[in-house]
């Protein structure tokens, strides 16, 4: 018997990790190492850790060192790159390493559930299907005769700029980032799936293994994206892990995962966390999408995250996007990343669609939807051609209000107005949830004649149904949506061709090829170009560039030009005029001419700490504290100000945002500086963005 100290990282908000002591004897025959779980007693609890460290000795005073319950055999250890990764992690966005890495795993695995983990390895090892080999027996179209995936890929005829693109990321033999920035319909994903065989072929040639992750930003595109690799890969195990798989998919897609099984993954943002011996491509997918940055606990970025994986694995990295962020384009304009351009649409039938405005202070809109938009909604009508209409605003009204008295629904939580929702007969505050029936009479006066002011896709929809009573018309947004499965119902029927007018949120903005639409309305997008957000007019144009590309996919099979037409009161706004050029590359030199000389990122790297409290002042008091806590040479720590939405659910809420010209600078303060805040022992909840996105 001898005793071996183990340094434990536990899921806790306190920065360090615990010794504890291990037993050695003659029945514990496997020795415990790095990347293993184990059962611990902390405090009069017993709890899940993971093995930083294994030493002879330890710092703390012996009599207090604890004895580990269980070291967990199921599973092979996690990869001293898989650590690397969530320290990484762990340091730059600030959080201590347990809360990293141990929610990175499947409960299951954490917790040493025996019985399930058996299972899933049992599920996915040995001769068991996986998705792809049952869906080829089911529909009969495996070819037998095929040992390579090439024949499956081969119908697919690249273009010039496809090929060059492919080529380029294939022959990266180190880490390398590619900007893939192609525009809607230039088969940005048949350049994905080409290089993924590319490299597979040439790893598989070399006699290694290869691994692939692929990022996509929404769940509801995992289902698309999972088809078409599956139908181009039919011979290999393709998995998918998002926030909606239940906890055994979870376990048994993990696992195969990380005991190399699966060949490619599928994921949103929480996959570039997952485990993946042979990584040898990471893909992301509209890297420019808001929803890879994760906006609670860790606030990571999954891109970042993979770029740097990329590099300490020295693998390249394709980012694609058709309005890439302005970071990476700034990259792609000073060479560190590498630009690859797909100018063209791939299907050669297949137009871009031509962009026009209409100027609402002359062609004056009723109920929101201005007389030529209407003329162009006859058309596509009256030929059976798909229409989309955007608005990204769901509910009836955004607001409610009487004129004898000026009462407003105010949320009596938060700092934001309460949305009409007609059907539902509620009023429903979107930032705190609060649900109240709508008033029959004005709260305030009495007067029965309450109005709803200005229109979301409820209200839009209801209009629609008066003027065109022939139509389909569907609405997609959240609250449509709200049953499990019921996105994918609507999505499929806009396919089948059961739809009309489609309208919707910025759900119907992304990814959906929809094979008859030729018009694509944009119905009030002019509010974002007065935001105090300075990322709004970056987020608008990629929003619109997205719904654009929506229209046209194959506009010449249906016999006309396709359309998208976007209401306006500013025609002459620079953000239109570039977007009538489907002018990406001018709009991104303005803005980041723009940024430069405001001194905005890309240009600074920032951190944003935020409180909340019971009180305004309680919170603007702890961040004044926290800026005068260290010497900050280099770094510019501003005033501290409430939040745009000040309170919300009856918690007011403010912010301190720091600044400085380097990054490295900026994260050697933020250590130190968050260690003070910890000891501070403020009963505040607080935390620290590191790269903000809204601010
Ligand atoms: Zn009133
Ligand atoms: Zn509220």
């Amino acid at each position: 018997m001898h005793n071996t100290i183990l340094q434990i990282a536990i899921d806790t908000p306190l920065d360090t990790t615990f010794d504890y002591r291990y037993l050695a004897s003659t029945e514990n025959v496997e020795q415990p190492q790095i990347g293993q779980f184990v059962r611990v007693p902390f405090g009069k609890r017993e709890v899940a850790g993971l093995i930083v460290g294994v030493n002879k000795t330890s710092d703390v005073d012996p009599e207090k060192i604890r004895e580990v319950i269980e070291v967990r055999h199921q599973i092979t250890a996690l990869s001293s790159h898989w650590m690397q990764l969530c320290e990484f992690a762990a340091e730059y966005y600030q959080r201590p390493f347990g809360e990293v890495a141990l929610p990175a795993v499947p409960k299951a695995l954490r917790e040493g559930k025996v019985a399930s983990i058996e299972r899933a390895l049992k599920k996915i090892s040995g001769p068991t299907k996986s998705k792809n080999e049952e869906a080829n027996e089911k529909t009969k179209t495996a070819d037998t005769a095929n040992t390579s995936e090439t024949a499956h890929l081969a119908t697919h005829t690249l273009n010039e700029q496809q090929q060059h693109a492919v080529d380029s990321i294939a022959a990266t033999t180190d880490y390398a980032c590619h900007l893939l920035f192609g525009i809607t319909g230039s088969g940005k994903t048949q350049v994905y799936l080409q290089a993924a065989k590319a490299l597979l072929e040439k790893t598989n040639a070399s006699g290694q293994r290869a691994q692939i992750l692929i990022l996509v930003p929404e769940i509801n595109l995992t289902p698309q994206l999972e088809n078409q690799v599956c139908a181009s890969f039919p011979r290999l195990n393709v998995v998918s892990m998002h926030s909606q798989l239940s906890e055994g998919e979870r376990l048994r897609n993990w696992l195969a995962a990380h005991e190399g099984r699966a060949d490619i993954v599928l994921g949103t943002r929480l996959a570039v966390l997952s485990s993946l011996p042979h990584l040898k491509l990471i893909i992301v997918d509209e890297e420019h999408d808001a929803s890879y940055k994760q906006q609670e606990g860790l606030r990571y970025s999954a891109r970042d995250l993979a770029i740097w994986r990329a590099r300490q694995l020295a693998i390249p990295v394709v980012l694609g996007s058709a309005t890439p962020s302005i970071e990476s384009w700034q990259h792609a304009e000073t060479g560190r990343y590498k630009r690859l351009a797909l100018t063209q649409r791939a299907a050669a039938q297949a137009t871009v669609p031509r962009v026009g405005l209409i100027d609402m202070e002359r062609d004056k809109a009723v109920e929101g939807l201005c007389p030529s938009l209407l003329a162009a909604l006859r058309e596509r009508l009256a030929r059976g051609e798909q229409s989309l209409l955007f608005l990204n605003r769901r509910g009836y009204a955004p607001v409610m209000h009487c004129d004898a008295c000026g009462w407003i629904s105010n949320c009596r939580r938060c700092t934001a107005f309460m949305v009409l929702h007609k059907p539902e007969r509620r009023l429903r505050c979107h930032h705190c949830s609060l649900e109240l029936r709508v008033p029959q009479s004005c709260p305030t006066c009495g007067n029965v004649d309450i109005q709803p002011l200005g229109r979301g896709t409820q209200r839009v929809e209801e209009h629609l149904h008066t003027l065109f009573p022939e139509a389909r018309i569907l609405r997609i947004d959240a609250d449509s949506t709200r049953r499990k499965g019921s996105a994918q119902e609507a999505f499929d029927s806009v396919h089948r061709g059961d739809v009309d007018i489609l309208l919707g949120t910025q759900m119907v903005a992304k990814g959906h090829d929809f094979q008859r639409l030729t018009l694509v309305g944009v119905i009030n997008p002019d509010t974002a170009l007065f935001s105090q957000d300075y990322r709004a007019s970056e987020r608008l144009f990629a929003q619109l560039m997205q719904v654009a590309g929506r229209a046209g996919r194959a506009a010449s099979d249906v016999g006309s030009v396709s359309e998208v037409l976007v209401q306006t009161r500013y025609p002459q706004h620079p953000l239109y005029r570039a977007l009538m050029n489907q002018d990406y590359t001018g709009f991104a030199a303005s803005v980041l001419e723009e940024r430069h000389s405001a001194g905005l990122p890309p240009f600074v790297f920032q951190a944003l700490l935020r409180a909340e409290a019971k009180t305004l002042d309680k919170a603007l008091e702890f961040l004044t504290t926290a800026k005068t806590l260290l010497a900050h040479e280099g770094i510019v720590i501003n005033d501290p100000v409430p939040m745009t939405i000040t309170r919300v659910a009856g918690v007011e809420r403010a912010q301190l945002l720091l600044e400085s010209s380097s990054r490295a600078v900026l994260q050697a303060f933020l250590k130190p500086w968050m260690q003070a805040l910890r000891e501070s022992k403020s009963r505040l909840r607080w935390s620290l963005e590191v790269d903000p996105v809204d601010i």
